[in-house]
């Protein structure tokens, strides 16, 4: 008796708690940016994390709403060729 209670009792919280998952998943479909690198090329430097090459890059973020980009900003980075750390960035 007890047990089947408590089984209720977590499938409601279960239920609640998928609710506001869909909710912030819908919210994440709707805004999301995405950053591409247009160009890099090797420039002098390390990695402080893996050592290895650091690359200039030629960066664009594009924000967008229900798949239409609304925002995009360019910005250069010093990023790490390897690991994809970004390093130093000039915005
Ligand atoms: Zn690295």
């Amino acid at each position: 008796m007890l047990l089947s209670q408590s089984g209720e009792e977590g499938k409601r919280n279960r239920a609640s708690l998928s609710l506001s998952l869909s909710y912030m998943v819908c919210f994440c479909f709707l805004v999301d940016q995405k950053s591409v690198v247009r160009r890099s090329k090797p420039v002098a430097g390390m990695c402080s994390r893996c050592r290895h090459g650091a690359t200039v890059a030629d960066m664009r973020t594009l924000t967008r709403f229900c798949y239409i980009p609304f925002y995009c900003k360019s910005w250069k980075a010093i990023m790490c060729s390897f690991c994809g750390t970004i390093l130093k960035s000039y915005r």
